[in-house]
């Protein structure tokens, strides 16, 4: 730190109670410490705003502004300003205003950020910080001095921790409706269960009617199931604690034990349903997580039938270079532009329509994109609403004897 001491003696002293010194003599003794990014400066106003004169302007301005402390004037200095950003309620951004309030003694502690275009392009953020100087004969404020800082490096981070904070905020509001959902999708399967074997009791006669009510007994806790499962592997997630363990897996094999999970389903629902396999006889075998390939196609799979109520979903495999790349594709609702981006987001679920009429929990897409990235592979997909999408994605190609 540098203290830097002031030459010019012109019967000025500080306003009363502001940081500095005061002399004996009353004359313009101060210290302003000056640091790396800190320019010391005294302004004496001048008739109009704009006219008055910078004196002992420290020589870190050419640094900070990129002019010579000779030519820094106020005119030279107010031409550059873009933008002020008072850094307290009762300072005006109007310079007219917060110069007169200052003449008058009605801000006692100039503090602002103001945005200034260099003389060699680019902006920069500069804080201002002043208190006003008072002339000792006639007791009025007829000057400023303070120190003019880079605050560039501060505003990019404060810029940055709204970012994060808003962030944050949608989180949280993410997570809000999240909870909401969840209690509502845990609640039907649940009342499901908890009612139809209340009823079971009430007709130990009827075979059929029992085997009915077991068999959504059977299906809501496979859907209660489900969803806790998806609880915990996000948590897991989350809390980074989720290993890959690698085996030989067979694709073929793989992609028919997910199509037996889904046929019924997709003939209930009258959707033409087929996976498709390389044709020539070809049956790979790679090293890779099994069960992880095997939710990330049942997720996918699953809302492709899920959004889809007419036409077809179709599913399978190319082999590319160093990656096998599967593929699901549907002829269902599609996904709108504005969401896209999104929709990996964990707990996101398109609108709310969507919510009522699909259900689900907004993590399936959430958990696939993370056991792809930590399988070492890559998810995307186009979708055009109305039409229809198409998910692809790829796993490193660790072929298995060779
Ligand atoms: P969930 O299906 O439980 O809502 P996901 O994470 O699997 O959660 O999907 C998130 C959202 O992405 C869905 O709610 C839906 O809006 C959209 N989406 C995913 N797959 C499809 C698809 N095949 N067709 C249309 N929309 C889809």
């Amino acid at each position: 730190m540098r203290i830097a001491k002031s030459q010019y003696d012109h019967g000025y002293h500080f306003s009363r109670g502001e940081e500095g010194k005061i002399s004996d003599t009353g004359t313009f003794d101060f210290l302003v410490s000056e640091n790396a990014d800190g320019v010391p400066f005294q302004l004496i106003f001048g008739q109009q705003i704009g006219e008055g004169i910078y004196l002992n302007t420290g020589a870190g301005v050419r640094q900070l502004l990129g002019i010579s402390p000779e030519d820094f004037t106020e005119k030279t200095f107010h031409d550059m300003i873009e933008e002020i950003v008072p850094l307290s309620d009762d300072i005006p951004a109007d310079l007219l205003i917060s110069r007169r309030k200052f003449i008058n003694g009605e801000i006692k502690n100039y503090r602002a950020e103001i945005l200034v275009k260099l003389p060699g392009g680019g902006k920069k953020w500069i804080l201002d910080t002043s208190v006003p100087m008072i002339d000792d004969k006639t007791g009025m404020i007829t000057g400023a001095m303070g120190i003019l800082y880079d605050d560039t490096t501060r505003k990019h981070i404060l810029e940055k921790l709204i970012e994060v904070r808003n962030k944050a905020d949608d989180n949280e509001s993410l997570k809000a409706a999240f909870l909401h959902n969840i209690s509502h999708e845990i609640r039907t399967p649940l009342n499901a269960i908890v009612g139809f074997s209340t009823l079971l009791d009430e007709y130990p006669d009827s075979p059929e009617k029992r085997r009915e009510y077991l068999d959504i007994i059977s299906r809501s806790s496979d859907h209660l199931m489900e969803i806790v499962d998806d609880i915990v592997e996000i948590s897991k997630i989350e809390a980074k604690t989720v290993r890959i363990s690698r085996e030989k897996v067979n694709i073929n094999n793989l992609l028919s034990t997910v199509y037996d999970q889904y046929r019924f389903l997709a003939s209930e629902k009258r959707v033409v349903f087929n996976y498709v396999i390389i044709p020539g006889g070809s049956d790979p075998c790679i090293y890779t997580d099994s069960y992880k390939v095997t939710q990330i196609l049942k997720n996918l799979v699953s809302n492709a039938l899920k959004f889809t109520s007419e036409g077809r979903v179709e599913f399978g495999y190319n082999v590319k270079e160093k990656y096998i790349e599967f593929h699901v594709s549907d002829t269902g609702i599609g996904i709108p532009t504005e969401q896209q981006a999104n929709i990996f987001t964990r707990f996101y679920q398109g609108d709310s329509t969507s919510k009522r009429n699909y259900g689900g929990t907004g993590l399936g897409l959430a958990i696939s994109k993370a056991y792809i990235e930590l399988l070492g592979g890559d998810i995307l997909f186009t979708s055009r609403q109305g039409e229809g999408s198409v998910f692809r994605f790829t796993v490193p190609d660790e072929r298995v004897g060779e």
